[in-house]
């Protein structure tokens, strides 16, 4: 497009989050100028079935008419108030009664915002620093979080971010994914200065990585043997893998969880909550501050509430998981035909395909991938119409509002492009 030099003169690389770019994968990045339901169109007229769907907030697709109109509505009686509504209560109320973990919620703006006050109320509460993260999962771009990140420091290749504080980067313990010897082994040694575990419930930011069965369960059990807090990072999980999260899923209920993405519709929110008890510490209840001018902001409050809604009916949950098994059963035939070496996990509606041999368990067997073989594969689907994140490392959406026959033609274009991959 010859919006990117333009883009590039005014802003870093062109971009506004380097997911966008396309680093990984050579060209330049989409400009999109028009999205409806699964579709989306460039500057330039190209049309593409969508499985990014804004990384994941557009469970129902893009302009969906009911959340629009909400959000058209609420804008007429004004953007924001720095003052509390209705709404916020409404949706406050809403994810207390789907989410296991919550009783009393915050409202803040990003993921990342949600994920750093998590952290501070952890620290806050138990008077510990040290934290425990594990290897290839990202919780944002807060400062004790960029350690052994997945997402775009994958992408990119950026093992350590320059710019942080080493005495805070020396407090965040980092292990693989998956290896729940290696949790207890180091909760022994040091779990009465760990403030928090914070774990993606089901890995995404290294592609999807689900967790091995009894893993949850046993972080949750050192955990409270060790007065930690146990952090569930839901801003991708949350609402996607059913209306109560991870948690609900895997029936393991964490002290605090981060939520943000389909909570807002596909407007700026995040939000973390946990019992009256834990989130009592925060202000103005409590002394841990975290504020926000936007934060509840009422558009994003009249679009989540909707999104609550359309995602409470009946059936939505089932029809996403058949879709996508549908989507998932076709690609892995493309490449059994092929002789082509993937691997290929889903949990509900979020779903990847690595290029590799190795079962995927953790970040160490997502290196293992094959990232040129990525790369001709996603340019292949590009030209077919086909949009998925830009990178090896990065999950698969599936929306309530993509078609079977637009499966197929996914399934399709996915033919043509490992074809063409392969060479
Ligand atoms: N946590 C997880 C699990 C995420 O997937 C993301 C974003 N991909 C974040 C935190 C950060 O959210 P945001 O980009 O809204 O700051």
């Amino acid at each position: 497009s010859l919006l990117f030099p333009r883009a590039k003169k005014v802003m870093p690389g062109g971009v506004n989050s380097p997911v966008r770019a396309f680093n990984a994968v050579g060209g330049d990045p989409l400009f999109i100028k028009q999205a409806k339901g699964s579709r989306m169109i460039d500057v330039d007229g190209n049309e593409f079935i969508d499985y990014v769907g804004s990384w994941g907030p557009l469970i129902f697709g893009h302009a969906h008419p009911e959340i629009v109109t909400a959000i058209t509505r609420q804008a007429e009686l004004g953007t924001s108030y720095g003052a509390s509504t209705e709404l916020e209560i409404q949706l406050a109320e809403k994810v207390v009664a789907a989410v296991p973990s919550i009783e009393v919620v915050r409202m803040v703006n990003s993921g990342t915002e949600a994920v750093m006050s998590a952290l501070r109320l952890a620290r806050g509460i138990t008077g510990r620093d040290k934290i425990l993260k594990f290897e290839g999962c990202y919780h944002g771009h807060a400062d004790s979080l960029l350690v052994k990140a997945g997402s775009g420091l994958v992408s990119l290749g950026i093992p350590e971010c320059p710019g942080i504080v080493s005495s805070l980067a020396e407090k965040t313990l980092t292990l693989p994914f998956n290896n729940i010897d290696r949790v207890r082994e180091l909760f022994e040694k040091e779990g009465k200065e760990i403030a928090a575990l914070i774990v993606e419930p089901i890995g995404g930011n290294m592609g999807v990585v689900p967790p091995k069965p009894g893993f949850l369960e046993a972080l949750s059990e050192v955990t409270k043997k060790a007065g930690a807090l146990l952090i569930f990072d839901e801003v991708m999980t949350g609402f996607r893998v059913s209306l109560g999260g991870a948690q609900k899923l895997f029936g393991v209920t964490p002290d605090i969880t981060c939520m943000g993405k389909i909570i807002g519709g596909g407007l700026p929110v995040g939000a973390y909550g946990g019992s009256r008890q834990v989130m009592d510490y925060i202000s103005p209840m409590g002394s841990v501050y975290q504020a926000g001018t936007l934060s509840g902001n009422p558009l994003a409050m009249a679009a989540g509430n909707v999104m609550f809604d359309l995602l409470s009916k009946d059936g939505v949950y089932e029809s996403l998981e058949e879709k996508s098994a549908k989507l998932c059963q076709g690609l892995k035939q493309n490449v059994e035909d092929l002789g082509i070496d993937a691997q290929f996990t889903r949990v509900g509606s979020m779903f990847s395909m690595f290029f590799t041999s190795k079962e995927i368990v953790d970040f160490e067997t997502v290196k293992t991938c094959d990232t040129d073989f990525f790369k001709r594969y996603f340019n292949g689907l590009l030209e077919e119409g086909v949009y998925i994140a830009p990178s090896q490392f990065e999950a698969g959406f599936m929306s309530a509002v993509h078609t079977d026959e637009e499966i197929n033609l996914t399934i399709e274009a996915s033919r043509k492009a490992l074809t063409a991959a392969r060479g």
